[in-house]
């Protein structure tokens, strides 16, 4: 039996007959407790994505039919967009062993930079570090001065956080009187936002603190720890991921798609849990050593599309746009003659007036191309410039389905 399919045997074994949800889904696949699902035949178990659980909760009990049946969790947390979730024992466990992967050790002393009050965050970092043997600064995301103060005087070695939260953390130790002992930080947990690659670079070499990123959802907590050869995210090995196509639901041919989860808890088993990221997944051995996949999160699922069998994302747009000094882009993708047609209009920056600024656009247009290309991977079959584009509007507009109900194709 693969580790797979010996994963989903026992989140089924442990939870077919207590959790609603997951026996309605089970059922709508020909599964159940004596027929679990494998890899081959996880496939045709409905998913149950994130954006159902505000309207699932509304209606159903056990936090929306998710967890099981007269669950008594040891605390409740009221996460964005009105959902309360179970704290779950098991999220504690696998980010207890990601950490001790990533380097933290029983000897840290760590601050916890996440809040302890409405959302999950602070309560499993903080558990897990315990759990590590690792001793907890709480200082939460506010009051960054107290908190710089209580670091250099606690002595802290290590952060758990978000990046640009550490880094005006530093600029507030920076801030200290000379006579102050600096705290030796040297490791650090800190994702996942926008810029936030740029942030763990800066604070790599300016500090010297080792900077990860991670991933993870309330309902399942951490899943996925960066390591120091940069390359993705390690995923937990008791965690199941599938990468399947936005559009239509079925695995991906490519390693890259939309993110479902499965993993087993306690307090909220979850199977094919769609979390609406978009993400690529490497397999092979990574070069600091470790063996498990690693994960790449692109961005939101629905401000993507594939085409011509590749992914674009608005992130890529966005980057591209940065790269070629734009102030505003759109795709728009459209099918002719049988294949994808790609419309790429810009705006420029703007200059000294809008003369210059049509002059500078004509100018860059090979520049505007070659970052397009290498940003989104793609050719553009038309470009120009658009000057009544939005400021900072960074569009792709997919008309190619309007098209096809039109005969256009
Ligand atoms: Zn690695």
């Amino acid at each position: 039996m693969s580790d797979a399919d010996a994963l989903l045997a026992r989140l089924v074994e442990r939870h077919a007959g207590r959790v609603a949800d997951l026996d309605a889904r089970l059922a709508a696949a020909g599964l159940g407790a004596t027929c679990p699902p494998t890899w081959q035949t996880l496939e045709a178990v409905p998913p149950r994505a994130k954006s159902d659980l505000a309207e699932l909760q509304r209606t159903r009990p056990d936090f929306g039919g998710l967890a099981p049946r007269s669950l008594r969790p040891s605390a409740v947390f009221w996460s964005p967009g009105g959902l309360t979730e179970p704290q779950v024992g098991a999220a504690v466990q696998r980010l207890a062993e990601l950490l001790h992967d990533a380097g933290f050790t029983a000897g840290d002393r760590v601050a916890n930079g996440f809040s302890y009050h409405f959302t999950p965050g602070g309560l499993l970092v903080h558990e897990a570090l315990l759990q590590l043997g690792a001793t907890v600064l709480p200082i939460g995301p506010q009051q960054t001065a107290q908190a710089a103060d209580f670091l250099a005087a606690a002595q802290a070695s290590a952060y758990v956080g978000t990046a640009s939260h550490l880094q005006a953390l530093m600029r507030a130790l920076d801030a200290l009187p000379p006579e102050r002992a600096r705290p030796p930080l040297r490791l650090a947990l800190a994702g996942t936002e926008p810029l936030g690659d740029a942030i763990r670079r800066e604070l790599g070499t300016q500090y010297g603190i080792r900077c990860l990123d991670f991933y993870g959802t309330a309902e399942i907590g951490v899943v996925a720890v960066g390591c120091a050869a940069d390359a993705g995210l390690h995923l937990h090995p008791q965690v199941l991921a599938e990468l399947v196509e936005p559009a239509t639901g079925t695995r991906s041919a490519q390693p890259e798609g939309e993110l479902l989860l499965s993993a087993d808890a306690d307090e909220l088993p979850l199977l094919r849990f769609a979390t609406g990221d978009l993400a690529r997944l490497e397999e092979g051995a990574c070069s600091c050593g470790r063996h498990t996949p690693r994960l790449r999160i692109l961005g939101r699922v629905g401000e993507s599309a594939r085409v011509r069998g590749m992914l674009l994302h608005a992130s890529q747009l966005r980057a591209f746009a940065r790269a070629a000094g734009l102030a505003a882009c759109r795709v728009t993708l459209t099918r002719r003659e049988g294949r994808d047609h790609i419309e790429l209009r810009y705006r420029a920056k703007a200059a000294a007036g809008a003369s210059a600024q049509v002059a500078n656009a004509r100018a860059d247009a090979e520049a505007i191309a070659q970052a397009f290309r290498d940003h989104c991977r793609l050719r553009a079959d038309v470009q120009g410039a658009d000057a009544t584009l939005a400021e900072a509007e960074i569009a792709l507009a997919d008309r190619r389905t309007e098209a096809a109900l039109e005969g256009r194709t």
